[in-house]
Parts: C-alpha cells; structure tokens; sequence
C-alpha cells in the first residue's frame, strides 16, 4: 500500500531561523545572531553548533538556545545529542516545538503519534519497545498452525453479493486445496462478525467451532496427504468499515451524488476480513474465479480478466472475473461504482497486454491525461527488474474511494488522480507518486511476495526503492539522490525494519519498512560499488522468487553468494535494530584551512563497513569508507565543511556515485 503521510516534522529540518526568535537569544550580540542564522541557513551546521557551544554555558537558562541547537545537531543526525538539547529546552521552561520535543525524545510519543494518524484504537507494550501488544487473535491469524500447514490451497472458488442499502455482504468461498499432512482437523479464517451459515467438505456438511477469526474444521474421516478436496463455506455480514483505509482497512462505502461508490483495503487486517479463507500469507492459490453481484446499473471490478457478466433477474448483476496467477489474499478486491473504461495496449519482448482504466465519468478526461505516463512507468519497471509479470491478467488502474493500494492487477488509484500527491516533495513531476508506487508493487510484493507481514518491508522497502530508480532512469542520478534524501529524511528509527514472525505483526506503523527498507538498499548499493552487480542481485532476486514467497534471508542469502562479502553485521544493523550505525567523528580546522577529520563507525558490528560523504567548503564531495576502526582523513584550503545527509544535500552539489548514505553521527563537544 501506499505510505502514509509520515508524521516526520520536515520543516524542522531545513527551516531554523534563529534571527527571527527576537526575544530568546537576548543575551547574544547581534552579529552574532547574523552569523549564527548564516550558518543554520546555508547548512553549515558544524560551524552553528561552535557558536552555539560558546553561548550556551554564559546563558545556561536561555531554553532557545538548547532547541536551536537540538534542531542544528537533528540536522547533522547527531541523535543522541539533539534529545539531550531538546530535554533541555524542556527543562528551562521554553515552550515553543512540544510536539517535536515529543517526537524526538520520547518513543512511546512517537509510537502514538502514529496510532493516532492512523486511527488505530490499539494498546502499545513497552516491553516490545512501544509496538502494538500482541492479543491471542493475532496469534491464531499470523501463525503457522498444524491446522494450516496440513493442507495448500491451490483455488478459491469466492462468490460475493454487496448489499450497499445495509452495508452487508453475503456469499461463499470453495477452498480447493491438497492434504499435505494426514489430519482431521482444518482451520480456515473468518471474522467473527459474520454468520456462518453452512461448511462442507466435499459433499458433506461438517460442524466448526470459532476462536476469534480462526474457524476449526473437523472431519469425519483422515484426510491423507496427497489428496484433493474442497471445503465450502457460506456466510453473511456486515464488513467492518474502514477507519482509514488503506492502512486501517475495511470497506468503504462512499457516495457520489447520491451514486455508490464502494472498495474494500484489508493488507494487514486479512482478507478473512470479508471472504473466507486461508488468511495466512505462505499460502497463495495458484488462480482463483471471484464472482461479484452487484446492484443492476453499476459496474463490478475485481481481479484479473473479466470473464462474463450475467443480469441475474433480482435487480443484481454478476461479474465474473478470473485471476489465473498466484495471488495474495488481501490482494483480492472488489470495486463498485459507475465506472467507465478505456483501454490501451502495451507489447514488450514476450508479447502484447491490456492496460484497463475504470474511472468514475466525471473525472474522465482528468484520468486520461494522468494516466499518460503508465505505459513509461511500466517500460521503466520492466528494463529494471523484467517483463509485467502478470500478462495473461493484464494491467488495470481502479478509481478507489480511498488513497491506493497495489491489488494485483486491478490497482486502487484515489488521491483525485495527483492532486492529494502534490505535497510529496523531490518527486520528478512527469510522474506521480501513487501510481510509481503501486505499480511497482506488481512486481514487489504480488509477483514476489512475502509469507509473514514480518518480512513487509521487502514489500514496501523495494517498492520505495524502485521509485527511486525509477527517477534514476527517468531523469539521472541527481534525481535518485533527491528521492533517496528525502526517503531518509522521513525514517523513524523506533522499531527494526524486520517485524517478529507468527503475529500477523503491524510493521507499517512506524513507515520504517517503506523509507528504511528504501536507504538501506540505497546503503547497500553504495558498499557494493559495483552497479553491475548490484542491478544483477535485484533482477535475479526477482526473477529467482517471481510467483514465489520470499523471506528476508532469501535476500541476504543472495546478496552473499553474488557479493561474496560478509554483511552480517550491516543488515543486522539496518534490518534487526531499530537504530542506525553511528559516525563517530572528530575534527580540527586551523585558521589556515587545514583539516584533520578522525571518523570510525560505532554502535554496530565489528565487521561493519559502510561508505559516506563529506562535502568541503559547500562545494567538493568526497566519498570516505568507513570500518570500525578510527581513521583520519587530510584536507588544505578548506573553510568549512559538512557531513553530506539527507539534511545538508542539495542537488546542485555534484556527489560521487555509492557515496550517499544513512546513518547517524556523534561529535564530541567542538
Ligand atoms: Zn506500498
């Protein structure tokens, strides 16, 4: 799914305007108020902090000072001590920047902060550092279980009437599945909102019981391994309705003048949200047929071709769509709305495909000029990672009543075609930000997919990554660097990227998994330096796992047999803490430009090996590797200079290829 809107304080990065505070920095003389605000606005952050050290002690209860200078140490990634300076600000009493003195010192804060952009009524638990506590329910949904191993679905047969008047659904779902372990006993997954009105195993009618979503099956006779079999189930309900979807998902029934216009989001929540199934990501049917009854006059759009559609009599219509490719649960979809369609078609080597468009009238021609840049998008995404893995089905873009989500060849497009996006900033404008994003998807996490949301971030991570090759491609490697600052600027560091296994784990909270997941490719690139090999590691990690499950030691696995390298240390770091590498790193600069710059990676690893940048006088960048070892680097004529972050980049700066990189740093009092 999309990201959502992060809530990273953005303008608290680049907008300190320490003149302008008149009546804090009362006790510094005015040219030194006009230096101080020099430094803070060209970037130079190192010399800001200098003159901010020497103020700081003669004015020890001046609160400004210590935020400005938390703000100027935030800039250079100097974590550790912004939150001191933050706290401090707190402590004498300034009052200004709660919010990001909340933010940035306090991780439960930060955590509900999130909850509550999403509307997520959820209870956090500090002894799993402020992640969402972990209920019987989740375990039953996101655990592989006996009752679910024993058996894999190879084709649901799912049928589904929408009764917008009440809000309700009604339908069924035949499971078609191979016993894989002799066993007596299945469990399917269904919400407990709904009603089951009947199972049956084959021909035969069986009893169930319920614990939260998980339904048990018990069968009359074994089932052994080896054999075919269908479980049918019928059921009627109300769907939960989305509290924000997509990220808080649900149905949505919204209204357009008086005309429907409904979408279902359940990535996360589980497609047992609304059909019966196996709601277990491990298990992707091989196809699947969805028959969608709706309302006579309106439009029916799902997955996959659309085979036939039928006037059922009873003021309902049957559209009858059939995916003939793997698919995700919560990839299964349904849109209702008075769509109307328009149709290009796209040829690569392997052949010729059909791009579906379903837009509501009003917005016809508005969507016809958005949706000119698909047919480059997709020629970008298949000279990077290989043809559009799903050809037979087709592409198709759906207007959502929501802001997007990737569902397998029938893509949720809100966000009224570009304008809800215009805020993304450092984003190429020939193209727009939801569209890049979902349709790399198709490739990321629907052609190759993940079996436990602990592994999202190869989902989100990729996706977000291949936005930013994209702008390569598109438009040069400044435009890559401009996308993956502004990916780094919005990481949260509170929880690993990597989620626990068996819970059905929320590892969108944070965003981590979109932007971290992004800058610790863009990472990993840069220590590789080697771009052949680096394009080659994605594409046959692609091709190796297309229609298949993924994890996220297939990948590292990967990366070590092509590299040949020992990243252990790096992906543990970027992948298993929630914390980044820190640059620890000292300087000295004589009134004679000469420079002694000392710099060695801590907090990681003993193997640990990264590149990163320096940028001398705000012009010259140079690409420094660093180990865990203390290592000295000499410069002459040099005025200033500056890590290169994602806070100090600015893209009329020419910076070396595999240079750019995300961590943090720590400087010793200058
Ligand atoms: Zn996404």
């Amino acid at each position: 799914m999309r990201a959502h809107a992060v809530l990273i304080l953005l303008s608290v990065y680049v907008g300190v305007c320490f003149s302008q505070n008149v009546s804090a920095p009362n006790s510094v003389d005015q040219a030194s108020v006009a230096r101080i605000d020099g430094y803070l606005k060209s970037g130079d952050y190192l010399s800001a902090l200098r003159e901010l050290n020497y103020f700081i002690p003669r004015n020890p209860t001046n609160g400004y000072l210590y935020y400005v200078r938390g703000i100027a140490n935030l800039n250079l990634n100097n974590r550790s001590a912004a939150e001191k300076d933050l706290l401090l600000a707190r402590q004498t009493g300034y009052r200004e920047g709660e919010t990001i003195i909340d933010y940035f010192t306090s991780k439960r804060a930060m955590a509900e902060m999130f909850l509550k952009n999403l509307k997520l009524d959820a209870e956090l638990d500090s002894a799993r550092g402020f992640k969402i506590r972990i209920q019987p329910s989740d375990t039953l949904q996101g655990g592989i279980r006996p009752e679910r191993t024993c058996y894999d679905v190879f084709f649901y047969d799912l049928s589904v009437k929408v009764i917008p008047e009440n809000q309700s659904i009604e339908g069924s779902n035949t499971i078609w599945f191979t016993t894989i372990s002799g066993t007596r006993r299945l469990q399917f997954d269904l919400f407990p909102n709904y009603e089951i009105t009947s199972v049956k195993l084959d021909e035969s009618t069986l009893k169930y019981d319920r614990l939260f979503g998980a339904v048990f099956v018990d069968t009359e006779k074994r089932l052994e391994p080896g054999e075919k079999h269908s479980l049918t189930v019928t059921y009627r309900g109300k769907p939960r309705v989305a509290p924000k979807a997509p990220w808080n998902g649900g149905f949505v029934w919204d209204k357009e003048k008086g005309r429907y216009h409904i979408g279902v989001a359940c990535e996360h929540l589980g497609a047992s949200s609304w059909w019966p199934c196996k709601d277990h990501l491990s298990d992707k049917p091989d196809s699947m047929r969805i028959n969608l009854q709706v309302p006579a006059g309106y439009q029916g759009i799902s997955n996959g071709n659309l085979r036939s559609v039928k006037d059922l009599g009873n003021m309902y219509t049957n559209f009858e769509w059939f995916v003939s490719y793997p698919i995700n649960t919560y990839n299964v979809t349904l849109y209702i709305g008075d769509f109307v369609n328009f149709t290009e078609e796209y040829s690569n080597s392997l052949g010729k495909y059909n791009i579906d468009y379903y837009v509501l009238p009003k917005n016809l021609e508005k969507a016809k000029k958005y949706y000119a840049q698909t047919k480059e998008i997709i020629k970008i995404y298949e000279d990077l990672f290989g043809e559009y893995p799903f050809m037979r089905d087709g592409a198709a873009m759906v207007e959502a009543p929501f802001a997007g989500m990737e569902h397998q060849g029938a893509i949720a497009i809100g966000g009224d075609y570009g304008k809800e996006n215009k805020k993304m900033e450092m984003w190429p404008e020939k193209y727009d930000y939801l569209l890049v994003h979902e349709t790399g998807h198709e490739w990321w996490g629907n052609a190759v997919a993940i079996g436990d949301m602990a592994d999202a971030w190869i989902n989100e991570g990729f996706t977000t990554f291949a936005e930013c090759l994209l702008a390569e491609k598109a438009s040069g490697y400044t435009d890559y660097l401009k996308m993956i600052a502004s990916k780094q600027r919005s990481i949260n560091n509170l929880y690993p990227v990597v989620g626990e296994r068996n819970i059905n784990e929320n590892t969108f909270l944070s965003g981590d998994i979109y932007n971290k997941g992004a800058a610790m490719l863009n990472n990993l690139r840069c220590i590789l330096d080697n771009d052949s090999l680096f394009f080659r590691i994605i594409k046959d990690y692609y091709n190796k796992y297309k229609f298949r499950i993924t994890t996220t030691e297939d990948f590292l696995k990967l990366v070590h047999e092509y590299s040949g390298l020992d990243l252990d240390d790096f992906f543990r770091k970027f992948l298993y803490d929630a914390e980044p590498p820190v640059l620890f790193c000292t300087y000295e600069l004589d009134n004679k430009g000469n420079l002694k710059f000392t710099y060695q990676w801590t907090k990681t690893g003993p193997k640990f090996t990264m590149p990163f940048c320096i940028c001398l006088n705000g012009k010259e960048v140079i690409r420094l590797n660093g180990t865990t070892s203390s290592q000295t680097f000499r410069a002459e004529k040099v005025k200033s200079f500056n890590i290169l972050n994602e806070n100090t980049f600015n893209e009329r700066l020419t910076v070396p290829r595999n240079a750019f990189t995300y961590y943090y740093t720590s400087w010793p009092m200058i």
